[in-house]
């Protein structure tokens, strides 16, 4: 049995069950069961690399957490990557010895979905370049968070087409899950404008890869939740960037015309950007409803006024409309200031138990209302926010984001912010976000997954539906082992 550098209990002699027993940093070995059982000294020497491999207790128990401070799964060795080569060489260690792997953007899924117990977690936040600008396109590190994508192109008057309403998350992160935004209904999801990709497939191989260069392992990686490899890259499309947006928030009554004119506008494109919220009345009732529009201006977008932008919206004449301009960078980055807020007061580490559904939009009116009103009376907490938005579907082009068979679908997030000191009340809430997403999933609804739901194997087929198999083979040919990204929970092993 060997000591652990950092003086905890080898994992071993607590009958953890894994193959990874210690890793000695100082030394540069891992020691395995595997190894030992093959007959080797137990001694496995680990590659030189060019970031550096972490074993103290703050490296690893901060990867035993996310944004949704539920699940804590401890890891036993952490890659700070610094090079595809580092990742490359770090799991096909992974595949000799059968330990599980997971990338790590920014860490802020919010239920495990990061984390390996027990196993390697790749760090790829040093994988932060950024360009440069050419050709209508740029080529970022996956550890790249989007505003400083956004910072460089804007530089050159371009920018990614579509955000995240939070910019300070991983390009790999998001890519991994879909990335959708207000913009999505015009121009698809983050990963509908992936030009190509570098990653380190589950076997330890390098590959780029694209449209038309092996396109199933393309197709397996965006949306693909980390199954079949690790994103070390990505070529963005970019689009002409506006100088200045108007932004607009407008009040409406009732939930069916507040759906109707988001509809219209998801259709007439008028807006760039299309979302909207549901906020509780003096009740508890989740009643009042607010379209957040905002139109690009020159060089993006015509020059409008605000007459010709809201002409025919039904919105509510007697409520609170604002209407202002902009900076474009002020606009994407506009959540900057209230999380800097909610940072300083601590609401910031509270537990998310985050439900994020996407609904047919033929039966959203019904579901959304069935949903809402389970709601009522229940604070979503400090900084959580109720959205609901619609996509295009014909915008969506990526096979593995699963959205309803609906021409226009609705996102309905459900962004809880509980207190960590009442277990109980999160516990409860992640109960409920799974019995919400079975009443959305019996009318033909999937879940955008970023949030906590818990989820089984069962559930995921259901997610990919037809698709299933053509993923599942896509993880044999790619990750045999299935090694990657095991905190998903959707291929069992
Ligand atoms: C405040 C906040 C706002 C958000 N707003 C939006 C929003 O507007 N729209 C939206 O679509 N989502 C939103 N999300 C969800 C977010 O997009 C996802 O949770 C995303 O995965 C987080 O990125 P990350 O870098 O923190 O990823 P992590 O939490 O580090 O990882 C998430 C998953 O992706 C995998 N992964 C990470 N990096 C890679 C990589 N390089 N290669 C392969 N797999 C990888 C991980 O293994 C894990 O399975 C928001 C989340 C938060 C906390």
């Amino acid at each position: 049995m060997v000591e652990r550098s950092d003086g905890r209990t080898d994992l071993a002699a607590q009958g953890a069950g894994a193959d990874v027993v210690a890793f000695e940093p100082e030394a540069r070995v891992w020691v395995t069961r595997a190894g030992a059982a093959a007959g080797r000294t137990g001694l496995v020497p680990v590659p030189r690399l060019d970031g550096s491999l972490r074993t103290d207790t703050g490296t690893l128990d901060d990867d035993a957490d996310d944004f949704g401070h539920i699940v804590h799964e401890v890891p036993a060795v952490v890659l700070q990557a610094e090079s595809a080569d580092d990742v490359a060489e770090m799991i096909k260690l992974c595949n000799d010895y059968r330990v599980k792997a997971a990338a790590r953007g920014q860490g802020h899924a919010t239920y495990g979905q990061a984390q390996v117990a027990e196993g390697l977690v790749i760090e790829t936040g040093a994988l932060d370049g950024i360009g440069p600008v050419a050709a209508g396109q740029v080529t970022v590190g996956a550890g790249a968070v989007w505003s400083a994508v956004a910072r460089e192109t804007l530089r050159h008057g371009l920018t990614p087409p579509v955000f995240t309403d939070y910019l300070e998350l991983s390009v790999g992160g998001t890519l991994s899950a879909g990335g959708l935004g207000g913009q999505a209904h015009l121009y698809g999801a983050q990963v509908d404008n992936v030009l190509a990709l570098e990653v380190v497939t589950g076997t330890g191989e390098v590959v780029s890869c694209s449209p038309t260069r092996q396109p199933d392992l393309f197709h397996a990686v965006l949306g693909g939740l980390g199954q079949c490899a690790v994103i070390i890259s990505a070529t963005l499309r970019l689009v002409t960037a506006p100088e200045n947006v108007r932004h607009f928030l407008l009040p409406y009554a009732d939930l069916e015309t507040f759906l109707a004119d988001q509809r219209l506008l998801a259709g007439d494109q008028r807006f760039t950007y299309v979302e909207g919220t549901v906020e509780p009345d003096e009740r508890g009732a989740y009643t009042k409803y607010v379209l957040e529009a905002v139109a690009y201006g020159p060089p993006a977008g015509p020059a409008r006024d605000d007459g010709e932008l809201l002409r025919g919206l039904r919105y509510d004449r007697s409520g609170q409309l604002t209407a202002q301009t902009l900076g474009y960078f002020d606009f994407l980055n506009r959540l900057a200031d209230g999380v800097a807020a909610l940072q300083q007061e601590g609401f910031w580490s509270w537990c998310h138990p985050w439900l994020n559904l996407l609904l047919p939009g033929d039966r959203v009116a019904g579901l959304s209302r069935t949903l809402l009103d389970g709601f009522a009376g229940q604070d979503v907490g400090p900084g959580g926010v109720v959205l609901l938005y619609p996509l295009v579907h014909r915008r969506l082009h990526t096979p593995l984001l699963r959205v309803p068979d609906d021409p226009v679908p609705y996102l309905m997030a459900v962004l809880w912010t509980l207190d960590p000191a009442d277990q109980a009340a999160v516990s409860a809430r992640t109960a409920a976000n799974r019995a919400a997403y079975e009443t959305v999933r019996a009318a033909g609804g999937t879940q955008y997954p970023v949030g906590s739901v818990p989820m089984t194997a069962a559930d995921w087929r259901g997610q990919y539906g037809k698709l299933w198999e053509e993923f599942d083979a896509a993880k044999r040919r790619y990750d045999p082992h299935r090694l990657l990204a095991p905190g998903q929970h959707i291929f069992t092993p």
